[in-house]
């Protein structure tokens, strides 16, 4: 009988890994690999990463062995994913990657000589071994991506910003570059929501965080941090900097024509800014901003506050 405490363990000793073609770099001098050699060794590669530009950068790696290429460019457009490996060349062969009607995205293989025919049915034969792979990858991206991300408004969300928060602050400190934070919350939002209904008050908050996404050089850097707050990160931004940034935001606010059901509907944003401090903590930075904001409300709104 098996004692309850029994595990049953695999130990892949680095010697092991290499055998079966996980080794980090391919020896120097290989001897050449036959197509059912190398769609076997890749289909064990791939496997082995979650992330889409391992996957790939693997795959343009490994595909060499057989058909020498100078590039390779994936694009997957609804996941917004974008990668180039390489650098361009004259020819080129385009595949569009899917499987079972789900669309895996647009592949480019190219290079200076031209593709013989030999070398297309290769491309096409070890494009199979990336299918399995690429589906788990967009799929788990997609995943960890709306964990992260705040349905309405498509910013990020409280775990993403405590998360981003805290690595721009070491950011900051490692690089001795100052970090600005934002607090920009919609004014009289409750009268929105009271003369035109909750609907089109979540059509209104989502175009504000549209327009302060349009606004901004790094768009991975705004998040809703609560009803109609939102919160704004500005790595290497000094105040001053950071300042001019919130004065752009509330001016295109102000400008700006909300509408929803039909009906035009304009607004206004105050906003509260804080610089970190050296030795400051995540929840300091935060509570400054706060308490600027709530200084902004308090002097008539539609206006920036710094704080001290
Ligand atoms: P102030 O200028 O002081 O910020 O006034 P305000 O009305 O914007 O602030 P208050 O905090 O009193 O009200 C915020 C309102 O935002 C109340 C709440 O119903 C509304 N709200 C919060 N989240 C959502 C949402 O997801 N959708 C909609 N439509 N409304 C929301
Ligand atoms: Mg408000
Ligand atoms: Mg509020």
């Amino acid at each position: 009988m098996k004692s309850p405490s029994q595990t049953n363990a695999i130990d892949f000793d680095s010697a092991k890994l290499q055998r079966l073609g996980f080794g980090q770099q391919p020896a120097p001098l290989e001897r050449p690999i036959s197509l059912a050699q190398l769609r076997q060794q890749l289909s064990l590669q791939l496997q082995t990463s979650l992330e889409p530009q391992r996957i790939l950068g693997l795959f343009f790696r490994e595909i060499q062995k057989l058909v020498p290429l100078d590039a390779l460019s994936y694009q997957h457009t609804s996941s917004d994913l974008r990668l180039e490996l390489g650098l361009r060349g004259r020819h080129s062969i385009s595949y569009s990657l899917s499987h079972e009607g789900e669309h895996l995205g647009e592949l480019v293989f190219r290079r200076n000589q031209r593709f013989s025919e030999k070398e297309q049915g290769n491309l096409e034969s070890l494009l199979s071994a990336l299918l399995y792979p690429m589906r788990n990858a967009l799929l788990y991206r997609a995943a960890t991506q709306s964990a992260l991300r705040d349905p309405l408004t498509s910013t990020g969300n409280r775990i993403a910003m405590d998360q981003t928060l805290q690595r721009e602050i070491d950011m900051s400190r490692r690089h001795l570059q100052p970090l600005s934070l934002l607090m920009l919350d919609i004014d009289h939002f409750k009268h929105i929501n009271d003369n035109h209904g909750h609907s089109a008050g979540d059509d209104v908050l989502k175009a504000v965080a549209a327009s302060i996404k349009n606004q901004l050089r790094n768009v991975d850097m705004v998040f809703r941090f609560g009803g109609e707050e939102f919160l704004i990160l500005l790595s290497n931004t000094s105040r001053e900097a950071a300042a001019m940034v919130g004065e752009r935001l509330r001016f295109a606010a102000q400008t700006e024509e909300y509408s929803a059901d039909g009906q035009s509907i304009g607004l206004t944003v105050s906003l509260g800014c804080s610089t970190l401090l050296p030795g400051e903590s995540a929840e300091s930075l935060l509570r400054r901003a706060d308490s600027a904001l709530y200084v902004a409300k308090r002097e008539g709104r539609n206006r920036l506050a710094m704080a001290g």
